[in-house]
């Protein structure tokens, strides 16, 4: 075991170095709308960037190991609620390196001294299921709703679906170049924006996605 491990940020399917996930549970597990990021997925988003597809933005070259990509070294996270949880972070040792991004917060220090990631360790990797975007999901019986992705997610009031949808949208709406690879989730006041599942098919999309978590 070590500080250098990459393991799952409890409660989330994302994941992080041992001493970032350390840092961010001492600040009280605040969510997170994004951690660790593999270099595929950022080699993903420069492309589209340097290609001028629709919907990117700039990002930082992956190939570049000069450039912090501290994401993709994962000594970072974005917080879904900065104004509320940075100041708690920040106590905790993480540091937010840029004023233009109050929601980054990450390790102190050079994260050159990381290498980058370019897979989740093989014990992760069955449990993630490959990098899928979440998709949403609601249960026709008592239309709650779940988010399925690494591990499901389920709501349990309609206002914790809306606070989740509202932090998404922020975040989303502020990281225009991210908006390929976060699903943002459906408006609920109406069923018909949702896939809706029987009990049944509800329990096989659960299992498929490898259990609530
Ligand atoms: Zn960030």
């Amino acid at each position: 075991m070590s500080a250098r491990d990459i393991i799952r940020l409890p409660g989330t399917g994302m994941y992080a170095r041992r001493n970032f996930v350390t840092s961010w549970r001492a600040a009280g597990s605040p969510p997170l709308v994004s951690a660790g990021r593999l270099y595929l997925e950022q080699k993903r988003l420069f492309d589209g960037w340097r290609a001028g597809l629709p919907g990117f933005n700039p990002a930082d070259d992956p190939d570049d190991e000069t450039q912090r990509l501290a994401h993709v070294r994962f000594v970072a996270g974005d917080l879904a609620n900065p104004a509320r949880d940075a100041a708690a972070c920040e106590r905790a040792g993480l540091v937010r390196p840029y004023a233009y991004e109050p929601w980054h917060v990450e390790l102190p220090g050079d994260p050159r001294r990381f290498n980058l990631v370019r897979s989740l360790p093989t014990s992760e990797k069955r449990r993630r299921g490959g990098g899928m975007t979440a998709q949403y999901y609601r249960r026709a019986s008592d239309g709650k709703i779940g988010r399925f992705a690494d591990g499901v997610k389920v709501f349990g009031t309609q206002e914790d679906y809306q606070h989740h949808r509202f932090a998404v949208t922020e975040f989303v709406k502020k990281n225009p170049h991210l908006k390929g690879s976060i699903a943002v989730p459906p408006l609920d006041a109406d069923p018909k924006n949702f896939v809706n599942l029987s009990d049944h098919d509800w329990a096989l999309q659960i299992a498929v996605h490898g259990g609530v978590y």
